[in-house]
């Protein structure tokens, strides 16, 4: 079997397409335009291309951008008050705070002040609980976007045996629940992990967000599974992911490339949050 490719880019052009539409039937019916706040502390150039794309898409699908960008030696204190005046801010529909902050600046507890209800990265512990308890609000949009990725592909979730390797609280840990809430019986395996590989080859669908090149061999993928890569490596080589990708492609049904698989859907379920923040 040699399998299909997962195309993210155009699937994350149509849901920026899709979210643009509904932006401007929301602007018709008489509602405020969605805003959209970035906070960006300090001179990471990669934060700064991040924050800038995000800024970018919120323009192109009409949502109006927000970009607050503070000194590398801003404090804590600085943040936060910025952080509260976005949350009393009426125009602001959705609140990101850009990690990692720089060392005098707690990233993880000033994410925690975002008004839940403008948590578009879904990372307050409200967000988290209400994921956890099946419950309606704002999702981290990595997740989201591997889930509409399978969705848009019409993979069967329903008592699949569905492995995430990985078990971090922006990526692994949040999509284990939303595979959970479509029905799948859902493993989480992380770095303590015993035979790894066996459990990996239990899976109709395969989900590696770790950060290590290569992690997921070829052999470790059932045949006719589905393969999404979220890891993002920096090598000699490229940009890679953490599946080797042909081998693990000669036997997957379907599977995402590093680039272009799940990285392009995440500023686009960003998106999709902002609105939803707006419409609540
Ligand atoms: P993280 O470092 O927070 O978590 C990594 C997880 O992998 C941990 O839970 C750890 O237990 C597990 N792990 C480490 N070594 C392992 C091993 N040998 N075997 C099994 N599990 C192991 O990383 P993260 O923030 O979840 O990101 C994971 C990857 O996804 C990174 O490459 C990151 O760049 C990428 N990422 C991509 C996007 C995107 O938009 N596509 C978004 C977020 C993260």
């Amino acid at each position: 079997m040699t399998a299909g490719i997962i195309d993210g880019k155009a699937i994350a052009q149509q849901v920026r397409s899709e979210v643009a539409s509904e932006v401007a039937a929301w602007v018709a019916a008489g509602h405020d335009r969605p805003g959209l706040a970035t906070v960006l502390v300090g001179e990471d150039a990669a934060s700064a291309v991040y924050v800038g794309g995000k800024q970018k898409a919120s323009a192109e699908v009409g949502i109006e951008g927000f970009d607050h960008r503070l000194d590398q030696d801003a404090s804590h204190a600085e943040v936060e008050a910025l952080l509260r005046e976005l949350n009393a801010d009426e125009r602001v529909s959705g609140i990101l705070l850009q990690l990692p902050t720089p060392p005098q600046v707690d990233g993880a507890r000033l994410t925690e002040i975002i008004d839940p209800a403008k948590d578009v990265d879904g990372l307050t512990p409200i967000s988290a609980g209400l994921l956890a308890k099946g419950r309606p609000g704002l999702r981290p949009c990595t997740p989201q976007g591997v889930m509409e990725l399978l969705r848009r592909h019409d993979v069967a979730l329903e008592g699949a045996e569905a492995v995430v390797v990985g078990r971090s609280e922006l990526v692994g840990k949040p999509l284990a629940s939303l595979l959970l809430a479509e029905n799948a019986t859902v493993t989480t395996c992380h770095s303590r992990t015993r035979d790894l590989a066996e459990v990996c080859r239990r899976a109709d669908v395969l989900v590696a967000a770790v950060g290590r090149p290569g992690l997921v061999r070829g052999d470790w993928v059932r045949e006719g599974a589905v393969v999404i890569d979220v890891g993002i490596n920096r090598t000699e080589a490229g940009l890679t992911g953490d599946v080797e990708f042909e081998p693990a492609a000669e036997r997957a049904r379907l599977i995402t490339p590093v680039p272009g698989g799940v990285g392009p859907m995440t500023i686009a379920m960003l998106l999709r949050n902002t609105l939803q923040a707006a419409r609540a």
